[in-house]
């Protein structure tokens, strides 16, 4: 069994990813946070990794006085998350990073040949052509952990890949599934971050109210499986239970389905090609019922049009999608947007960020500056939400 470095470790899927090492026992080898000093000490404290990283270089004297008594080598600062993806006792890294951020530690654990396993879909979004061509280039596998993604990485398994068709891409709908857009002009914060099934950090939760989320995913599918966004079919699946699923030539359909339970997927990630025992419930069909299948709305959930045009404009794109999108998600968690905002802004900063005609790092950064920049000097604060009362016309 490979030794892990995780990234994120104090996150959701970071906190699941431990979680999946201390059931299967699998040693840790470095672990990296970004902020949360207390959580990443006490998973040091019983990991016992050869190395501990935090990006915010202040929190360092804390960290140091936490981490006491072990015999750890602390890196604090900006980059700390890619000498942690670098760690010398590593095969293999789980990057659980949030947002753009993710992106320098995959190219860092790519270009040290290290397995990457990975759940930050924004670095596929922003730099998917750097990460597959630097992964190509240093033979490295790259397997998901997005429970969709891992879901079609399995179908795949079952036949030949010039027999692919397309995919289809299930999304749960998020918690404002059948509002209209009238209805959808008050929702406040606390309700976009109740997702029906899932449990998981702020900023995806809101990309699955806005189904941005489902968006970002459809680019990822496109760099993991090298598919064009006219081989992909979005379709609703209230209950989360078929991830996803593989539609060959001859008409067959090759589906996944499991628990509602991230962990399976982040093991399988570790584990694969083996399908070792877990230590979660075991999915009953007979309990379950009946499974739905849905159109999305684009009109509403405008996000998910956005994705489509920027997959379809390919070059930098979906980087400038996923910059405003970051923004947009984080003025709004803040009290600073509504929520029919973030689409309006979203759409907005892919119709006026001119990118150049390239995808070097310095590009990719570039633009996703450009997006926020454009979403924080183009936003307007409209008031919390407290009332009925809303006027959502323009930005
Ligand atoms: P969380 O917000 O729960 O956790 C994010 C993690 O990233 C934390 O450990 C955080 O550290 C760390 N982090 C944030 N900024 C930086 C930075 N600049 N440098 C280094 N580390 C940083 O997010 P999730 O776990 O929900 O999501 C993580 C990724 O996985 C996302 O890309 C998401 O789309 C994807 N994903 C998540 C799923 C889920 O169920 N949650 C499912 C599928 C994919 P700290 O908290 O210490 O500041």
């Amino acid at each position: 069994m490979n030794k892990i470095a995780l990234l994120g470790s104090t996150g959701s899927i970071g906190q699941q990813s431990l979680s999946v090492c201390r059931f299967l026992k699998i040693p840790v080898a470095a672990l990296s946070a970004g902020t949360n000093v207390k959580l990443l000490a006490i998973q040091a404290h019983e990991f016992k990794p050869k190395l501990v990283a935090i990006e915010d270089e202040k929190l360092y004297p804390a960290l140091k006085t936490q981490l006491k008594g072990l015999d750890v080598k602390i890196i604090a600062g900006k980059g700390a998350s890619c000498d942690a993806a670098a760690c010398d006792g590593a095969d293999a890294v789980i990057n659980a990073i949030l947002g753009i951020a993710g992106l320098k530690p995959a190219l860092r654990a790519i270009e040290e040949r290290k397995t990457l396993a990975l759940a930050n879909k924004e670095s596929l979004v922003a730099g998917g052509t750097l990460v597959m061509s630097a992964a190509k280039r240093y033979g490295v596998p790259v397997i998901p952990i997005d429970s969709e993604h891992s879901a079609i990485f399995q179908c795949l398994r079952s036949g030949l890949r010039q027999d692919v068709k397309g995919i289809i891409l299930t999304a749960s709908g998020g918690p404002f599934f059948g509002r209209t857009t009238d209805e959808l002009k008050n929702v406040t914060r606390q309700e976009a971050l109740q997702h029906p099934n899932w449990r998981m950090g702020e900023k995806i939760s809101v990309d699955s109210a806005t189904l941005m989320n489902k968006g970002l995913e459809l680019i990822e599918a496109m760099w993991f499986f090298e598919l064009t966004p006219e081989q992909i079919e979005i379709v609703i699946h209230r209950q989360s239970v078929l991830h996803s699923a593989v539609e060959y030539l001859d008409g067959s359909i090759i589906a996944q389905l499991g628990a509602l339970d991230m962990r399976t997927a982040i093991q399988y990630a570790i584990t694969y090609p083996r399908h070792l025992p877990r230590g979660n419930g075991r999915l009953s069909l007979t309990a379950l019922g009946s499974l739905t299948f849905e159109k999305p709305d684009y009109d509403t959930f405008r996000c998910l049009s956005h994705c489509i045009s920027a997959a379809k404009s390919g070059g930098l794109a979906p980087c400038v999608i996923n910059g405003a999108n970051e923004q947009a998600v984080e003025l709004f968690l803040n009290g600073k947007i509504r929520f029919l905002q973030i689409a309006e802004l979203v759409g907005a900063a892919l119709d006026n960020v001119k990118t150049k005609n390239s995808t070097s790092l310095n590009d990719i950064e570039e633009a996703d500056r450009m997006a926020r920049e454009y979403i924080l000097s183009n936003y307007r604060f409209k008031g919390h939400v407290t009332s009925a009362a809303s006027n959502q016309k323009g930005l």
